[in-house]
């Protein structure tokens, strides 16, 4: 058939083993899963008890308008409503934007290695792809990332912080890159993590989008909110730039049930503080490990870190998977010789440091 013919050197996302499988194949009890970065605390008991109350009605479309939750948001972030647009997850805000950006002879420019969604997305809508080295601390060249725009660039990705060396540009670098970029540029902001940022490094994104209407920042429910399993997000940005995204977005592209469950997960800021205190808490602990063990990692603004390894991180996953730990070896990230470990729960952490430190002495 006439399929696009980009898609023959493009896979469909890997994703890993289901923990049952694991739990089968290994003889395990229990598998702990620190590879999604999903949050190791569930979610807002509020969002449980409310959707058990009032199960939105299944057999009618979702609000394709998204009301309720957007009159929320729009309240909590002093945006206008014409300000938003929802996703399922801001992965699909992505797929959206190079829907409505990218074509053939267009090309995106991003971090190497950053988020792989920037690149697939881009690849299928026929353009190519500029990645830029990263800065030897970690962070987004943003420098060197203004000197690869050139007149065919369409759309420049920053992850802030980034998934997956969990580093962020200040926020001086920021807006001098945004005061330097071109305006018919537009500057995707990827928030994912943003609720995990400690509060003197938080960019005020949601006041940028209002000084440069071609900036729009990504942000999601899936992360600290706990919602993965729901698929929603949303996006912050200039009207005009809303409403054409919203020309390309599916009339009800997220459900009922995840625009109800945000909407109460909003209301439990609690929830969203102890989370973050607790994975603050945790993290400190793990570099405190990390700098006995002597192995050298990024510090990271959110719930995962990603550590150099003095073996293959493959091997390194391998040995934790058969004690019941998922992790992500960097070998499938660009990250050779590393691994990335999302932030679990004190309890688990300390298991995985044990498991660490025997792995550490085997090999010596
Ligand atoms: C997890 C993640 C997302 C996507 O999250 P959704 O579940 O699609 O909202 C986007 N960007 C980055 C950098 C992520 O790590």
């Amino acid at each position: 058939m006439k399929q696009k013919q980009i898609l023959s050197q493009l896979t469909a996302y890997q994703q890993g083993k289901q923990t049952h499988e694991i739990k089968e194949e290994y003889g395990l009890e229990k598998i702990v899963k620190l590879a999604s970065n999903e949050n190791v605390y569930g979610y807002s008991s509020k969002v449980k008890a409310d959707l058990s109350e009032h199960l939105p009605e299944l057999n009618i479309y979702p609000d394709g308008h998204t009301a309720e939750l957007r009159t929320a948001l729009s309240k909590r972030l002093a945006v206008e409503e014409d300000q938003l647009i929802f996703g399922s997850g801001s992965e699909e805000l992505i797929q959206i934007i190079c829907r409505a950006f990218v074509q053939e002879g267009s090309n995106t420019v991003m971090a190497a290695n950053s988020f792989p969604q920037y690149k697939h997305n881009t690849f299928i809508e026929g353009g190519t792809v500029k990645e830029v080295s990263i800065a030897s601390d970690g962070k987004h060249d943003l420098e060197a990332i203004l000197e690869a725009i050139d007149e065919d660039t369409v759309v420049v990705w920053i992850c802030a912080p980034d998934n997956p060396t969990g580093t962020m540009n200040t926020e001086d670098q920021f807006l001098q890159f945004m005061k330097k970029c071109p305006e018919d540029v537009l500057v995707v902001l990827d928030e994912a993590y943003r609720e995990f940022v400690e509060d003197e490094y938080l960019l005020d994104s949601t006041t940028y989008t209002k000084s440069f209407p071609n900036l729009i920042s990504l942000r999601t429910f899936s992360k600290a909110y706990g919602l993965a399993g729901l698929r929603i997000g949303y996006g912050i940005g200039n009207p005009e730039l809303i409403h054409n995204l919203n020309v390309v977005r599916g009339p009800f592209n997220t459900t009922s049930v995840a625009q109800r469950a945000a909407t109460v997960a909003l209301e439990d800021q609690a929830f969203i503080n102890e989370t973050t205190a607790k994975n603050l808490e945790v993290k400190e602990e793990f570099y405190q490990f990390l700098d006995e063990l002597n192995w050298d990692y990024y510090r990271s603004h959110t719930n995962f870190i990603l550590v150099s390894t003095p073996a293959s991180g493959l091997d390194v996953f391998q040995y934790l998977i058969e004690n019941g730990f998922i992790i992500r070896p960097g070998e499938l990230l660009g990250y050779p010789n590393s691994i990335r470990i999302t932030i679990g729960t004190k309890e688990d952490m300390q298991e995985l440091q044990h498991l660490l430190q025997k792995f550490d002495e085997q090999i010596r």
